[in-house]
Parts: structure tokens; sequence; C-alpha cells
């Protein structure tokens, strides 16, 4: 069964239309790769999911409730955990109050976030303003986790990082998807990356979904043409 469904989305950013016709489904426990170029879509997609951007139309329905109308505090606490681009964090409070200014109950807490990223346990009398770009990104993640997701979204969670560090972000994700049932919505360039994590894609053009499938289907003609590599 579906988790998240979309159909006939369309959006604007006031005059200017930005959808005109996502589809998109994420069954629980799927991990699905949100592709396209430059300004296709992807982000503008992510905020009408998480209801940021209300200017929109067609149907979304998550965990069986239809979310059209809801203000994005109600995303949220229905089970959508966004980590968005740019990896947002309260830069003033330290790595522990940013995690629990973010708790919600459920299974995720600070010692299991520590254990994905144990750089967090170090950190965490650290302000958030001082960490490096791939901390700051971990604590991104950490804090999405501890709303207790039943969704997981990442905007670009590896953008700018260091190889090393893109390394340990996509080995937690890796991990999310082996070890527990969330199911995760990921942007990302890195076609290698994505591939060893994601069961599906879901292409964006234009404000269109032109292409979903499997991975193994993902062949060359298609990114060539929608992807431009
Ligand atoms: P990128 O990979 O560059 O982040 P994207 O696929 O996420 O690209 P979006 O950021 O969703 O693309 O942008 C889709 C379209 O909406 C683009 O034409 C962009 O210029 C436009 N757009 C994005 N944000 C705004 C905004 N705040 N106001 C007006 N137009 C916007």
């Amino acid at each position: 069964m579906s988790l998240l469904e979309l159909s006939s989305i369309a959006a604007h950013y006031g005059p200017s239309q930005a959808l005109f016709d996502i589809n998109l489904s994420v069954a629980e426990g799927e991990v699905v790769a949100l592709m396209g170029r430059n300004g296709m879509g992807k982000t503008t997609t992510i905020k009408v999911i998480c209801r940021m951007l209300t200017e929109s139309s067609g149907a979304i329905r998550f965990a069986g409730k239809d979310m059209a109308r809801v203000p994005s505090h109600r995303a949220a606490r229905a089970g959508i955990g966004l980590v968005p681009e740019g990896r947002r964090c309260f830069p003033n409070l330290d790595v522990r109050e940013n995690l629990i200014a973010a708790a919600r109950p459920g299974e995720w807490t600070m010692d299991r976030v520590t254990d994905l990223f144990p750089r967090l346990a170090e950190r965490a009398d650290q302000m958030a303003v001082s960490l490096s770009g791939g901390e700051q990104q971990m604590l991104a993640i950490g804090r999405a986790l501890m709303t207790n997701p039943s969704l997981l979204i990442l905007d670009e969670a590896t953008e700018g990082l260091a190889p090393v560090v893109r390394h340990e972000i996509w080995a937690a994700i890796a991990r999310l998807k082996a070890d527990t049932g969330l199911a995760i919505i990921v942007v990302d360039k890195s076609i290698r990356e994505l591939r060893g994590v994601a069961d599906r894609a879901v292409i964006i053009e234009r404000g269109r979904s032109v292409w979903s499938g499997g991975f193994s289907d993902l062949h060359h003609d298609i990114t060539e043409r929608y992807l431009g590599v």
C-alpha cells in the first residue's frame, strides 16, 4: 500500500507556475530517488508534500489521509520528516539542544541518533554554527529523525560535502533502509550513489513527472535524455 501518493500536482510561486503534473507514490519502507536537472521542480515538489508551498492543486494522500489542504505543522505531525536543502539547524543552540527541540515521542531518541552519527555525540555541547558542513548535515538528519517520521525526505543531503563525509551520509541512509522500515525520498545528483540505496526513481522535467520505474530499468538513454548524463 502507498504511504504517500501525489496525483496531478500543480503549484505556483505567485504568478509563476513551477509544477504542472506531478504523480508520485512511495510505499511503506521504500526508498525513492527524485531526480531531474536543476530547476525542474524537485524542491518545489518536496515543499508541496511538506505543505510549505500551499499554492497547489491536485491530490496528496499520506498514511491514508487527505493532506492537500493541511498546514505544514500538521504534515510534520502526521509523520513527514524533512531534511531541507541548506541543512537548517538552530545555529545558536548546541547539538543536544537542536536534537531535543525536534523530539517527538517514538523510537528515535538522542541515543539512537548518536549511534547512527557518533560524531554528534562527540559534538553534543558544541553550538551548531561551529560544526563543519558535514556535521551540520548529520545534525539536520538527526533532527528529522527525532521527529519520529514514517517518511524521511532528504533534499540534496550530500551537496557540497567532501567525499569522505558524503560517504558517511550515504552509509547512514543505507543503514536506515536496512535497519528501519522508514520510507525515504532522496534528492541527489549522484546516480551511482542513488543506485546503491534507492528502489525506484521518479524523474521530473519542467514541473512534470516524466519517468518512473525501478533503478534496474533506468538505462543510459533515459539518464541521457532527462538528466544529461
Ligand atoms: P535544483 O536542483 O536547482 O534545486 P529543483 O529541481 O529543486 O532544482 P525547484 O527549486 O523546485 O527546482 O525550482 C523549480 C522552478 O521553480 C524553477 O523554475 C525555479 O526558478 C522556480 N522557483 C523555485 N523557487 C522559487 C521561488 N521562491 N519563487 C519563484 N520561483 C521559484
